[in-house]
């Protein structure tokens, strides 16, 4: 299936593991993060228009700070922070390779960077840029899935396309249950029913809502995300 003429302008969420070292090592590893800003970089130079939503899970969540007698608001919001770093990690790549770019934070933080105006995205999108946004929906208790699904729908992205170390969503888990199939398409309400790892259930209803993809593929393997775009890639769609 491919993507080509259907989508104009995507939203890619990038979960913060992705820009982690191999094995865990750094959380934000400058090496694997160039790698995957020369994928983005790939896609944009087709002509896609590109809003990111980064997560922050590679450096802290909320629900893990609460698991250890954090109060769970206080972990988000620290959460929220991890995700303006990894943001200010994923422009500084794509700017060294000549990407232009702006990072949005749903929490206002002007010395680091601009703060989230729909409008004002809009007008970078027009002039080219890459909008990236942080700190998900800018409130606890929330993911930067969600943040993802309300930006995609808010900037009107005719798909969300989710960059994981993972090639699609499976029936099972694939590390262990050898015979787990990776689904080609799969409906959002099977996901939800399921309980299949997509992404948290309030982003998934929110895309079903607004009718709008959640293409799920590896963004770690090189090629992988330009691919899918073009129908050769691997990947699950999850769809009405
Ligand atoms: N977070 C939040 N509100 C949001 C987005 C994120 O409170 O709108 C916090 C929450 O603690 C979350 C953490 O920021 O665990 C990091 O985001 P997430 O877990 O979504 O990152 P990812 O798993 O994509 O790396």
């Amino acid at each position: 299936m491919t993507f080509a003429p259907r989508f104009k302008r995507i939203l890619l969420k990038l979960s913060g593991e992705v820009l982690m070292g191999e094995g865990g090592g750094l959380s934000i590893d400058p090496a694997v993060t160039a790698r995957v800003a020369e994928e983005i970089a790939d896609v944009k130079a087709q002509g896609y228009e590109l809003c990111i939503v980064v997560g922050g899970g590679n450096i802290f969540r909320g629900i893990s700070g609460a698991a250890r007698g954090m109060e769970r608001a206080t972990g988000d919001y620290m959460g929220m922070l991890a995700t303006v770093m990894n943001a200010l990690a994923v422009q500084n790549a794509l700017e060294q390779i000549g990407v232009e770019t702006r990072v949005q934070s749903a929490i206002p933080m002007a010395s680091v960077c601009e703060p989230f105006i729909r409008r004002r995205a809009e007008r970078h999108l027009e002039k080219g840029r890459v909008v990236i946004f942080a700190a998900g929906v800018g409130s606890p208790f929330f993911t930067t899935d969600s943040g993802a699904a309300l930006r995609a729908a808010e900037m009107k992205c005719d798909a969300l396309f989710k960059g994981t170390s993972v090639d699609g969503v499976y029936d099972a888990d694939p590390k262990k249950v050898p015979t787990a199939t990776r689904y080609a398409t799969v409906s959002y309400s099977k996901v939800l029913s399921d309980d299949l790892k997509v992404m948290d259930a309030s982003a998934i209803a929110l895309c079903r809502d607004n009718n709008i993809p959640i293409v799920v593929f590896n963004i770690r393997e090189h090629g992988n995300f330009a691919a899918v775009l073009n129908g050769d890639g691997i990947s699950t769609v999850v769809q009405n």
